[in-house]
């Protein structure tokens, strides 16, 4: 156990429509019982790109004890459970996965790699 930066989820808030669950690149975050869960607390690395997409503000970073990051921990949760569908949509010109892969750009805001080239020169 470390110290460090590691999402909070308040189940009083959380209403469980997973909007949060694909932002999470390392997998941390699944929806259990109808509430968010960091189902492995080494999954989550504290980055927060999880946080803007709650409707209602159940998430937030706080610094805990937490077992440390093990990025080798993501690559395996991120075979087993395969593709995801990221639900967010390109800030830019509003493509969604359907369209274009999507990246985040910022925390909690996501471009399309059609976007992408013209945002970076421009
Ligand atoms: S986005 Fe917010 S309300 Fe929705 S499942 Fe995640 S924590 Fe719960």
């Amino acid at each position: 156990m470390t110290k460090r930066q590691i999402v909070r989820i308040d189940e009083e808030l959380c209403n469980g429509c997973g909007i949060c669950v694909t932002p999470c690149a390392e997998g941390a975050i699944e929806i259990i019982n109808g509430k968010a869960k960091v189902v492995r607390e080494e999954l989550c690395d504290g980055a927060g790109f999880c946080l803007a997409v709650c409707p209602v503000g159940a998430l937030s970073i706080e610094e805990r004890a937490a077992p440390a990051f093990d990025e080798g921990a993501t690559h395996e949760q991120a075979a087993s459970r395969g593709r995801t569908y990221i639900a967010q949509s390109c800030f830019a010109c509003g493509n969604t996965e359907d369209d274009a892969p999507l990246i985040p750009v910022r925390q909690s805001t996501w471009a399309c790699v059609r976007c992408l080239p013209s945002l970076i020169h421009s």
